[in-house]
């Protein structure tokens, strides 16, 4: 036995300093990937022609934020076509997965579905049932195709543009001013009070029932951290402190990235709700939201919102109902 092997396995040594850590929220929905995007063969054009000649690359078709998907068998995968038998539209590169099978998303026309269990769906529905390679893909296409059929035209000039960059950038004839894909960043944030009660709203436009946490867009100029505690001020009357990241996920419907956190409301604060926007909103502890879901009287986001995995991670355990 060497001496390496009888040395009994030393305890991990305390950090020191600043600790590299990751986001508290990981696997995502829809964040989660498997295919390099391999931005440096957008603008490769050989090789670009190559991938699209080569029958074994796989082409993914979106229309209208919609993809089809095979529910038929065990688990939920994309329908992909060949580049020969794909529709006309406008073409972008997906990426290169580790068999060097080329993607492409095209914003164009469905197919017909082939087979009994294959349908067109949303992100919101197939994400979280597809594998990590297919609900990257997914996000990543969809997230492009909104974009090319969104927006067509020169902000400066009016005219027309055209995509380059493999689909991924689109430019100007007249003016050559080059344009990007629009990603609106929002952000979504879980508030509690001294007591760790969790602050859950309803929007006024929701159903009755139905909560949520806070969220909404971050504004021109400003960081993620003050939308949070603008957005929280705005809504409830509640000021945060402590702002700390969670996590985030691509929310392409249609271009949103959600920026998810969590926040501290220190001392009794009085809840002033915004009636314009929300509805209503109080502190629930996690055995008064245990209480209230059982009984019907609330119900919360869907597993494939990053809202359901922040409220989920706080509630310290799988949530017990959704809409
Ligand atoms: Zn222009």
């Amino acid at each position: 036995m060497s001496a390496a092997a009888s040395t009994p396995e030393l305890p991990a040594p305390a950090p020191t300093g600043q600790a590299l850590t990751g986001p508290a929220l990981t696997s995502l929905a829809l964040a989660r990937a498997e295919v390099d995007r391999c931005a440096h063969l957008r603008n490769d054009l050989d090789w670009l022609d190559a991938a699209w000649s080569e029958p074994a690359t796989r082409v993914l078709v979106v229309e209208g934020g919609q993809a089809l998907c095979d529910f038929g068998a065990e688990h939920a995968r994309l329908i992909f076509v060949e580049p020969a038998s794909a529709p006309d539209g406008v073409r972008f590169l997906l990426g290169v997965d580790e068999d060097q099978v080329a993607y492409f998303g095209l914003s164009g026309p469905l197919p017909e579905p082939a087979d009994a269990g294959v349908r067109a769906a949303y992100l919101r529905e197939a994400g979280p049932l597809l594998s990590d390679r297919d609900a990257g893909l997914l996000a990543h296409a969809v997230a492009l195709s909104n974009w090319h059929e969104t927006f067509t035209h020169c902000p400066r000039c009016g005219a027309p543009t055209d995509p380059f960059a493999s689909g991924h950038a689109r430019r100007c004839p007249v003016d050559a001013s080059e344009h990007f894909p629009r990603v609106d960043p929002a952000m979504i944030v879980l508030v509690t009070d001294d007591a760790d009660r969790a602050l859950l709203a309803r929007n006024a436009m929701w159903p009755e029932h139905r909560v949520s946490i806070l969220a909404g867009f971050v504004e021109a100029g400003e960081s993620a951290e003050q939308a949070v505690a603008r957005e929280v001020a705005e809504e409830t009357s509640i000021d945060v402190t402590a702002v700390t990241y969670q996590g985030s996920q691509p929310w392409p419907m249609p271009q949103s990235l959600m920026l998810g956190f969590r926040a501290a409301a220190p001392g009794a604060q009085e809840i002033k709700v915004d009636a314009n926007e929300i509805a209503e909103a109080s502190w629930y502890s996690r055995e008064e939201l245990t209480a209230a879901i059982a009984s019907g009287s609330l119900r919360l986001p869907p597993p494939v919102s990053i809202a359901h995995r922040i409220i989920e991670s706080w509630y310290g355990t799988e949530l017990p109902g959704s809409w």
